[in-house]
């Protein structure tokens, strides 16, 4: 693992030194690649408003804080035209450029991983990539199917509800989205665009009952809510934010985020979409009712006999509005079903089991409406889906569709505190990494390959599937935590000493200095994180929140809780017996869904964005190198200039070399072919002068070198 620290890197700047290339397009085009100058050419690039850098087939880009005149129609058709993006300034265009080249040439599927810490600009880059996308394709393949007219454009307006609803004002970021997303595009053999199916990973749900200081609930929440005294949504009876408990702690207007506006363009998309009007309404009462139910409040009868609600008002808004039955609710939320032997009784549930079933009952409601917005956006968006002229389904010209697939999700995350999701997140990063290392390391090889010179076993990485493995492989730690469920006596302690008892000693498990810690650490190939298991089991299980929900959402008025009440008894039905809890876990559903990613992004040719936070206010012409060092760590740019560097990091053109050590043509006998004056020279160098490592390659360049 490199880590060096950015002090070192900077007294290194002397290898720099190299003129005429200061601030490169291309790291590679450095005649020594080093971390030192990596960091100093970003930095470079960034003052000067270039805030792209290409390492390889790697894209920096390092959010600028402020709208840039590059994205204009210009730079969309001067793209569009190039017929190689090297050939113009790295650019998040000449990336989308690249990955419909491969498409168009290939057979190959194309990915496009964007990653990076929250506020570093990935969300900004996929909506990029997608509009230079649409923009490409436009209006091709249409072949007299008037449905697919207008199909880029719609596979925009995906974005405005995405947003409204999976995105919140954090400390880090005003429009920072609370959920992963993989966009899987299709096309014909033509590329005209055929459909768009979208994923989403980790809603942050528990940020609808309530968020950390300075931060704010989803922005939906808020858009409503200005919205709501017109008169189409003045049925909701919603009041301003102070009255609501779940927002009511939150910071009220997000800098630069116009809820009045972003209410319309949702409203715009919705239409655009074909959502029909009455399933926006039931969106909106669904989220109304939300708000109401968070205001229910329980207190215990004085002999601790009987749970009640301490006034009906919010219990009345909240079943009107999801239009549920009034008792059944109340029933639902006070009471549950205790099976003692062969006698089923009802007992009145404790006050902290009923607010936890009352905000379970919030964000399961949420989780689930937004997984509905997704599926209903994807029935629209797929187009060769069953009504395809020719009939044949998803196969148009009964060949396969090509796919382009972008992903935007939450970089490795390394707080005060990390609990589940962050276990989560990083694994995904850990898996993303492995991948991306051994693509940039395979390639390496390649690249030295095409010139005749084989590196043999001269390039290592760094290996992180032994951390994989730890969490995510068979007897693994969330192996581990399934069994936990099925355990009657298991607790988040009896968990964490069964993981330390199983695999430690281990490089990668630190066990916790403090005896009766519950947690541990993990070294990932980032940095070590010391994760607290505190409620490991509780997130694991992902109980419903109440025993008779799925009656309950069946017996609403409202066709879209009775389909959410629907798929949760099917679940139900269906999970078998034997593996029962465990595949309905939060983190088998969660592996499932990652190694489906996976497995996509490995059968794709795939291109890197690594977008960089410049520093931690979010303002433009700031550069703190300490924290810029550490994401290009973090995204494994810094491994992957490593690898580049263990098989011949300074690579140079024959003439340029002769220029360099003209010189020494005096010394060594020289030759009209220019590769074989330089082999004579560095035949000369490597006995004379006793310089190993130098290496010709055979076509047009000089891969020589090693350099450690
Ligand atoms: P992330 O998705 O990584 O959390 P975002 O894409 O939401 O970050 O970016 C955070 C903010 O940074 C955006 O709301 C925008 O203001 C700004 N930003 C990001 N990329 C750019 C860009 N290329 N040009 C101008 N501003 C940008
Ligand atoms: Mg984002």
């Amino acid at each position: 693992m490199v880590q060096r620290c950015p002090e070192g890197a900077v007294q290194d700047l002397s290898q720099v030194q190299d003129g005429h290339l200061d601030g490169v397009d291309d790291i590679c085009s450095l005649s020594i690649v080093t971390e030192a100058a990596l960091l100093h050419t970003v930095r470079v690039r960034s003052f000067r408003q270039q805030i792209y850098t290409r390492v390889a087939r790697i894209l920096i880009s390092v959010n600028p804080f402020h709208s840039l005149p590059i994205y204009s129609a210009k730079y969309l058709k001067d793209f569009q035209d190039a017929k190689d993006s090297f050939d113009l300034q790295p650019h998040i265009y000449g990336t989308g450029h690249d990955a419909l080249r491969g498409l168009a040439e290939g057979n190959k599927d194309q990915a496009i991983v964007i990653s990076g810490e929250s506020g570093a600009g990935k969300t900004e880059s996929a909506k990029f990539l997608l509009s230079y996308v649409a923009e490409c394709v436009k209006g091709r393949d249409l072949h007299g199917n008037g449905a697919l007219h207008g199909l880029e454009a719609r596979v925009l307006q995906t974005n405005p509800i995405l947003e409204s609803f999976g995105n919140a004002m954090t400390t880090r970021n005003a429009n920072s989205s609370r959920f992963g997303k993989w966009l899987d595009l299709r096309f014909s053999q033509a590329l005209g665009m055929k459909g768009c199916q979208i994923t989403s990973y980790l809603l942050e749900v528990t940020r609808v009952c309530g968020q950390s200081e300075g931060e704010r609930g989803f922005h939906i929440f808020f858009q409503l809510l200005q919205a709501s005294n017109e008169g189409a949504l003045k049925f909701l009876g919603l009041k301003d934010p102070s009255s609501y408990r779940y927002l009511k702690n939150s910071v009220l207007s997000a800098p630069g985020i116009d809820d009045r506006q972003n209410f319309a363009d949702l409203r715009h998309a919705f239409n655009l979409l074909g959502f029909p009007e009455e399933e926006q309404m039931q969106a909106f009462q669904i989220l109304a009712g939300i708000l109401n139910l968070g205001n229910l409040e329980f207190f215990s009868t004085e002999d601790e006999e009987e749970l009640r609600l301490e006034g009906d008002e919010p219990l009345l808004a909240a079943a009107r509005q999801l239009r549920l039955p009034l008792e059944q609710l109340r029933q639902g939320l006070l009471r549950r079903k205790v099976v003692t032997g062969r006698d089923a009784i009802e007992t009145y549930l404790r006050l902290d089991q009923a607010r936890a079933a009352r905000d379970g009952l919030s964000r399961m409601l949420y989780g689930r409406l937004f997984d509905w917005l997704i599926q209903r956006m994807n029935d629209g968006l797929e187009i060769s889906n069953g009504h395809h002229p020719d009939g044949k389904e998803g196969r148009p010209n009964g060949t396969a569709p090509r796919l382009l697939g972008i992903l935007d999700i939450s970089g490795f995350e390394s707080f005060a505190t990390n609990s589940l999701e962050q276990l989560l997140i990083n694994l995904s990063n850990e898996e993303l990494q492995l991948q991306f290392n051994e693509a940039v390391f395979k390639s390496e090889i390649e690249d030295c390959l095409k010139e005749g010179i084989d590196l043999g076993a001269t390039i290592q990485y760094e290996d992180n599937s032994d951390v994989v493995a730890l969490i995510d492989g068979r007897g693994g730690m969330l192996d581990m935590l399934d069994e936990e469920l099925a355990m009657p006596k298991a607790t988040d302690a009896t968990f964490v000493n069964k993981v330390l008892k199983a695999h430690s000693p281990s490089e990668r498990l630190i066990v916790p200095k403090f005896q009766g810690t519950v947690g541990f650490g993990i070294q990932h190939y980032a940095a070590t994180v010391t994760y607290s298991c505190d409620g490991f089991l509780e997130k694991n299980a992902d109980r419903l929140p109440l025993e008779t929900v799925a009656d309950l959402l069946q017996a609403s008025e409202l066709p879209l809780l009775q389909e959410i009440g629907q798929s949760l008894e099917q679940a139900q039905r269906t999970s078998s017996p034997q593996r029962g809890r465990q595949s309905r876990s939060a983190t088998c559903r969660f592996r499932n869904s990652l190694r489906q990613l996976m497995a996509k992004i490995q059968a794709s040719e795939t291109h890197y964005v690594r977008c960089i936070k410049p520093n931690a206010q979010n303002r433009p012409k700031e550069f703190t190198s300490v924290m810029v060092h550490e994401q290009l760590r973090y995204s494994g740019v810094l491994e992957a200039v490593r690898i580049r560097k263990q098989g011949f990091s300074c690579r140079m053109l024959f003439e340029e070399f002769l220029l360099r050590y003209r010189c020494l043509t005096l010394l060594a006998p020289g030759s009209s072919d220019r590769g074989a004056t330089v082999q004579k020279l560095l035949e000369w160098a490597a006995e004379k002068l006793a310089v190993p490592g130098l290496r010709l390659g055979s076509r047009r360049s000089l891969t020589g070198m090693a350099a450690n």
